[in-house]
């Protein structure tokens, strides 16, 4: 097309998820290739989304977490939520950008970091390290980041014949407090130090 109309729906959107959500790893399904659109938020890389997003419900789980579609093992993101993974020494882990959406949320947790006396870090992260950290309990907790969820707890992953628990499976007090501390930027309790506040109305 030569001409676009590009056109903005805007809703309210209640709070959901904030009592933890458990991931569905899926094997069959990827989200977006390298060379693709997965780093933008168009349509279609949500229609591509449904087939696995009802695996997961089937599974008895809230939403999917998609692995990269090399085969690689390595964690991207959930289906409209990027993931942080915070480790016993300190650090605020995400996967690194490329296949994925470089969500505005995302940025706001990793510039936050620092006031949380967290190391932001972005790099790859396989689903055998996720798995086994959270076993012998160095990552203890780890959060879904996205514009609609602000920061959720994942409190549990499940798989094709496996399952495992995040901490002792309940949301892991850093991400409480990174959760609070941004819905307190946006609703002006709290100072905007970064400057993300614009008045629209
Ligand atoms: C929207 C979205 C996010 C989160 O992005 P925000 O800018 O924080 O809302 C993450 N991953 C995907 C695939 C998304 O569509």
């Amino acid at each position: 097309a030569r001409q676009v109309t590009y056109s903005v729906i805007a809703t309210p959107s209640g709070s959901y998820y904030s009592s933890g959500i458990t991931l569905w790893v899926s094997d069959q399904y990827t989200r977006a290739a390298r060379g693709g659109t997965g780093a933008a938020k168009c349509g279609a890389n949500y229609a591509a989304g449904l087939a696995a997003q009802a695996e997961a419900q089937e599974r008895g789980c809230d939403q999917v977490l998609y692995l990269d579609s090399a085969g690689e093992g390595k964690l991207e993101e959930s289906g409209t939520m990027n993931l942080c993974l915070v480790t016993s020494d300190g650090r605020l882990v995400t996967p690194a950008l490329g296949t994925i959406l470089e969500g505005v949320t995302r940025d706001s947790v990793l510039t936050l970091a620092t006031d949380f006396g967290l190391v932001p870090e972005e790099r790859a992260v396989t689903l055998d390290e996720l798995r086994s950290r959270a076993q012998e309990g160095t990552i203890t907790e780890v959060f879904a980041v996205g514009t609609a969820v602000v920061v959720t707890p994942v409190v549990a992953f499940k798989g094709d014949g496996y399952e495992f628990a995040i901490g002792n499976g309940t949301p892991g007090k850093q991400t409480m407090a990174l959760r609070e501390h941004v819905l307190d930027i946006q609703h002006g309790r709290a100072k905007d130090t970064y400057g993300w506040m614009r008045r629209v109305i």
